[in-house]
């Protein structure tokens, strides 16, 4: 059972004398979300839920807040990206049974001692990083060097993974063999492969199994060369502007949009909330270059009807960057 925290963020709301609230929850979270109203409308406050799909700390509803009046935002699941005065956010933590942690990472160390792999950096969602110090201390009593990257201004804590951004890992990589993931879900650890050019190990906590996601890079890549071939040929893009709070990267798509023109192509900007192929029925371009959430690409990208490409993507469109030095989109 996750732990909601409730009494503290009703403390916290008497504490800061909130009077209209707006409950932010990940969609994992919504079959809890009555019961979370009911438990923070005792405050006093009124207490309004924000229903439009959230997959982030990149998408605080501030807009909303505006809208609403409110003067609070309570924001469960995710670790902060922005840390506005009016947000609190509340951990949710995934409890894991400790004989689950010993499987895990006795399987593990019997998988990377066969490969050879000594140096390894560690690392998780924001809902499993209260384990990475005693996940740590198992890999170090097995002979392992474990190493945990820095937070950064999108990241929160050590070791935290969000699945645009794999700084806590990639900042160590000349300095490990190999990088390990515990967890549940493939869309982190994925991430984590498309991102670090190292073997990578998925510890899951749900099933008890060790993956090895060292080959999906090449996967990947190979999908992408398809998508930047197709690219190559087309006239007329679509640049796709997020105007959520942590995708909103408007710099970018003027850059790429000077970039594309000044390689005689048009380009066209198309901002948008929640960026979904669907709203693309009827626009006249032949391409879009998303420089919202980059798991739209990396995750998404056979859904569109068109080719869709990520700002470096561009780059290699149009020459400036050698097919060679293809990276996975970052978002800092
Ligand atoms: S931009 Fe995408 S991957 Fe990054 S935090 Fe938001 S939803 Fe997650």
């Amino acid at each position: 059972m996750l732990d909601l925290r409730l009494e503290e963020v009703k403390k916290e709301i008497a504490k800061r004398n909130a009077q209209t609230i707006i409950v932010q929850v990940p969609e994992g979270l919504k079959p809890r979300l009555t019961e979370i109203l009911s438990e923070l409308s005792k405050t006093g406050a009124e207490v309004f839920a924000a229903m439009d799909p959230c997959f982030g700390a990149c998408d605080l509803p501030l807009d909303k807040m505006n809208a609403l009046n409110a003067d609070l935002l309570v924001h469960f699941g995710h670790a902060p990206i922005h840390r506005p005065q009016n947000a609190m956010y509340v951990p949710v933590y995934d409890r894991v049974p400790e004989k689950t942690i010993k499987t895990l990472v006795t399987k593990a160390a019997g998988i990377l001692k066969e490969k050879k792999i000594k140096k390894i950096a560690l690392c998780t969602h924001s809902q499993f990083i209260y384990l990475l110090e005693s996940v740590g201390k198992k890999f170090e009593e097995k002979g392992f060097e474990v190493l945990v990257g820095d937070a950064s201004p999108r990241i929160a804590f050590k070791g935290q993974v969000l699945g645009c951004n794999y700084t806590t890992v990639t900042s160590v990589a000349d300095k490990i063999d190999a990088a390990v993931y515990i967890g549940e879900g493939h869309f982190h650890p994925l991430g984590l492969a498309l991102s670090v050019n190292k073997p990578v190990f998925f510890l899951d906590t749900s099933t008890q199994k060790v993956q090895d996601f060292s080959n999906e890079l090449d996967r990947y890549k190979r999908k992408r060369f398809a998508a930047i071939t197709i690219a190559k040929d087309c006239k007329n893009f679509g640049i796709l502007v997020s105007t959520k709070t942590g995708q909103r990267y408007k710099q970018v798509a003027l850059h790429c949009k000077k970039m594309l023109e000044e390689a005689g192509k048009n380009a066209f900007l198309l901002s948008m909330d929640l960026v979904k192929e669907d709203y693309m029925a009827g626009v006249k371009v032949d391409c879009f270059v998303n420089t919202a959430c980059t798991r739209i690409v990396g995750d998404d990208a056979e859904h569109w009807k068109k080719p869709i490409i990520n700002p470096l993507e561009v780059e290699i469109v149009i020459g400036k960057r050698a097919w060679e030095d293809f990276a996975f989109d970052v978002l800092y």
